[in-house]
């Protein structure tokens, strides 16, 4: 993925040394989530494959598609063939709730439907149940933000991207009508960026909505907007206030619901629903606000959830592992022994298998920079 090229281009760029790099990937094809994460709509971030294309070029770049770590080429055999290694498999797999009911039919996570509609090899065979009227997105990531949006696309709109054609014929014959992002926190604590939620604003065959109640902050969000000066939280909260004024149709409808948490999904053998509690704010000692449950509850009616609370790293055979954080345990880059605390030779990792799924694409260059100034 993005993490492997931008590390293959630097290891390139430095003078007068002569590197032959050989990049594998489990997939046949390169390129990683910008072919299989970003959303079909997003094609100009898409274009990034450009300047992957061209570091590819490179006469001592290899790649071998197909070629799964730990089953076809062990660390041994790394080990035996090469000088230095750089870890860069991303984030496979997803955090979940881990609330009663999330193994329901219907309920799934949302980076499952995300490399389905991106034609994805390991899910073109998942099923989504299109038929009901309504979706609830758990979480207010971009993620959140591209699944919500492509539910909301029409036919016409959809037709323009790059889909699997099984996903548009799937979702142009879908029958949601509603779809729902919840977040567990406020308006100013929203995880997804400004760009993504005006983008909202702008379906060609949907609202959006924000309830007015849940779009003013509370007294400690206010507080830290103003002490922080913040402006890309100033303009979003800015632009969900505005959302909130707005006269809804009878077209299709997202909404965005803010200091909701799932507690349950409910439902007789599939998804038929979700209960909700109302949370409110506190502050850490460290000056976060985080959400806390309070006493208050409602059922809200749903066929099909999808929770987007994250991507998680998954171990890789041999390779040193935190549990916890879901990445190569790592300094800078540098891979380390668990036993010793000390660097382990000739082994790095960068992208989001070393720091955590974050960021944009762009933000694997400087990442992989680092990594590489360590090698
Ligand atoms: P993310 O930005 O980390 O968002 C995760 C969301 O899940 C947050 O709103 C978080 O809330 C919420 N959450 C976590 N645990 C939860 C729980 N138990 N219950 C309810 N909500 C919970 O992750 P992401 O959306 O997966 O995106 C990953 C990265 O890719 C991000 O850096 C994102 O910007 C990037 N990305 C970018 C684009 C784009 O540029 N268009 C598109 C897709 C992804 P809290 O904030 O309260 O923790």
């Amino acid at each position: 993925g993005p993490a492997g090229f931008y590390a293959a281009e630097h290891l390139f760029r430095q003078d007068g040394l002569t590197v032959e790099i050989d990049l594998f990937d489990r997939l046949p094809t390169p390129f990683g989530l910008v072919r299989y994460g970003v959303a079909p709509d997003h094609q100009k971030i898409k274009t990034v494959t450009k300047a992957f294309d061209r570091i590819a070029q490179h006469p001592g770049l290899r790649f071998f598609g197909h070629v799964e770590f730990g089953r076809h080429f062990t660390l041994d055999d790394a080990l035996a063939h090469y000088h230095q290694i750089i870890y860069t498999s991303g984030a496979q797999t997803d955090r979940q709730m881990n609330i009663p009911g999330e193994e329901l039919p219907g309920s799934h996570a949302a980076t499952e439907f995300v490399a389905w509609y991106n034609g994805h090899p390991d899910y073109r065979d998942c099923q989504f149940d299109l038929s009901g009227e309504r979706v609830v997105v758990v979480g207010m990531g971009n993620v959140a933000v591209d699944v919500a949006r492509m539910l909301c696309r029409t036919p016409a709109e959809l037709a323009q991207t790059d889909i699997a054609d099984y996903a548009l014929d799937a979702l142009a014959n879908s029958n949601v009508r509603e779809v729902y992002i919840l977040g567990r926190r406020g308006p100013a604590q929203a995880a997804f960026t400004t760009p993504e939620a005006k983008e909202l604003g702008e379906l060609a065959g949907a609202d959006v909505a924000v309830l007015p109640a849940e779009a003013e902050l509370d007294l400690l969000s206010q507080q830290a907007l103003e002490r922080n000066q913040d402006r890309a939280s100033l303009k979003k909260v800015e632009l969900l206030q505005a959302y909130a004024r707005r006269q809804p149709t009878n077209r299709r409808r997202l909404t965005i619901r803010f200091l909701i948490s799932p507690v349950e999904i409910l439902g007789n053998g599939r998804v038929e629903g979700v209960r909700l509690v109302k949370n409110e704010l506190y502050a850490t000692e460290a000056g976060t606000l985080r959400p806390r449950a309070t006493h208050v509850f409602e059922e809200m009616p749903a066929n099909l959830l999808f929770r987007s609370v994250g991507y998680r790293g998954v171990p890789l055979p041999g390779v040193p592992f935190h549990q916890k954080w879901g990445v190569i345990l790592n300094e800078q880059g540098r891979v380390i022994d668990p036993d010793t605390q000390r660097p382990v030779v000739g082994q790095y990792a960068a992208g989001w298998i070393k720091r955590g799924p974050s960021g944009v694409i762009g933000t694997n260059k400087p990442d992989a920079v680092e990594t590489v100034t360590c090698m």
